[in-house]
């Protein structure tokens, strides 16, 4: 079986230096805010290429408390509104509607399926203060575009790199374009702690001031409480992991780049779509490959023939965040492009740990499909 992601085979190939990074922990008898998260905020600040980073518990805690810092600075208030892509993973828009703030849902780009440029200016109103722009799958958004419209409107831009450590454009990476940034390290992203973790990078000192005391009950001084803060740290031991796994991350990438260049090379059939990367090949050597994500028509069979022929895939996402639950006051709200992505995609295996026999296995069954 062609596993979609061998977290196991993954981190057990780290298992020396895994175990040995939290003996360290352990032996220190400090567990949390001590020098492990100092040391991995600053060698993921310079890996991001900011000033800036402040741990956080987790990747909705990043994008919440970003928010949040810029209500407590004055830069937002309740009722502002949020511009965010439709076909989101719901944490981006929960970290809106969490903050008191109103997300303004804008259909994708067809092709990328990231921030459509166009559909956000159209957007835009004399009430929108930040435009959320989503690295959806490991692809940039369109920044240098992004940041000059925010520029020309006066509006903040938080990126959700979630997705997308280390991804590029222009030489800039992921984290480095927008007034700040949320990362995610579940297990399952491109850089995972084992268990959960998240990070904001930026480069403005005053935000990360405000962010380091709201992660810690708004406290900037021990018992002395500037804010109404919460409780999100990155505690020592997962610190002292992502130290390990950020030395191995672009080689990671690299592997991921591989099997999606060999996907995009060998795989050839009229009932599958490929993955547009934007900026053809030279934008594919940006791209870091969190998902590969082809779409059809006919996705259940398609499912269906790859588990035949010992393949996983898996869907991200079945059901957009304007159709769930817990947004019934958009069930009326129509966004076919979202809606056609959403009943389209599936995610074939794609991960540093693929042998070249599980990508050669994936490849024929793909070419099968209906044949
Ligand atoms: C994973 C993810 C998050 C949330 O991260 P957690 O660490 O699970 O809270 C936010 N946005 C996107 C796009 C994600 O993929």
């Amino acid at each position: 079986m062609v596993s979609f992601l061998d977290l196991k085979t993954l981190n057990t190939a780290l298992a020396d230096e895994l175990n040995a990074a939290v003996a360290q922990v352990i032996a220190s008898g400090w567990y949390i805010q001590g020098p492990h998260l100092q040391a991995f905020e600053q060698q993921f600040a310079s890996y991001c290429g900011t000033a800036h980073c402040i741990g956080v518990a987790n990747g909705l805690d990043a994008l919440v408390l970003t928010l949040r810092a810029w209500k407590e600075m004055g830069k937002l208030k309740d009722g502002d509104e949020v511009i965010v892509p439709a076909n989101t993973y719901i944490a981006s828009i929960l970290a809106v509607t969490e903050n008191g703030l109103t997300p303004v849902l804008v259909e994708p780009s067809p092709s990328s399926f990231n921030l459509c440029l166009q559909a956000t200016e159209q957007a835009i109103t004399s009430r929108t203060r930040v435009i959320l722009a989503v690295h959806l799958y490991g692809q940039l958004a369109e920044m240098q575009a992004v940041t000059a419209l925010a520029r020309a409107h006066g509006l903040l831009v938080l990126e959700d790199s979630a997705q997308a450590h280390g991804a590029q454009r222009a030489g800039v990476r992921a984290g480095a374009w927008g007034n700040a940034s949320g990362f995610s390290f579940y297990p399952g992203k491109n850089l995972g702690a084992l268990g959960d973790a998240g990070a904001i990078t930026t480069q403005d000192g005053e935000l990360a001031k405000v962010l380091r005391a709201l992660r810690n009950y708004g406290s900037h001084t021990k018992y002395l409480n500037d804010y109404r803060g919460v409780n999100s740290r990155l505690d020592e031991i997962q610190a002292a992991m992502l130290s390990v796994k950020l030395r191995y991350l672009d080689e990671q990438t690299q592997r991921r780049r591989h099997v999606a260049a060999r996907y995009l090379a060998c795989i050839d059939n009229p009932r599958l779509h490929m993955p547009a990367c934007e900026g053809g090949a030279e934008g594919a050597l940006d791209h870091v490959w969190h998902l590969f994500v082809a779409r059809t028509a006919e996705r259940e069979l398609f499912q269906q023939h790859m588990a035949s022929r010992g393949v996983e895939t898996l869907i991200h996402y079945p059901i957009p965040p304007h159709k769930q639950n817990a947004y019934s006051e958009w069930a009326g709200l129509s966004l076919p492009i979202t809606e056609r992505i959403h009943a389209q995609v599936v995610s074939l295996p794609i991960s540093p740990v693929m042998t070249e026999a599980e990508v050669t296995q994936v490849i024929d069954a793909c070419n099968a499909f209906g044949v």
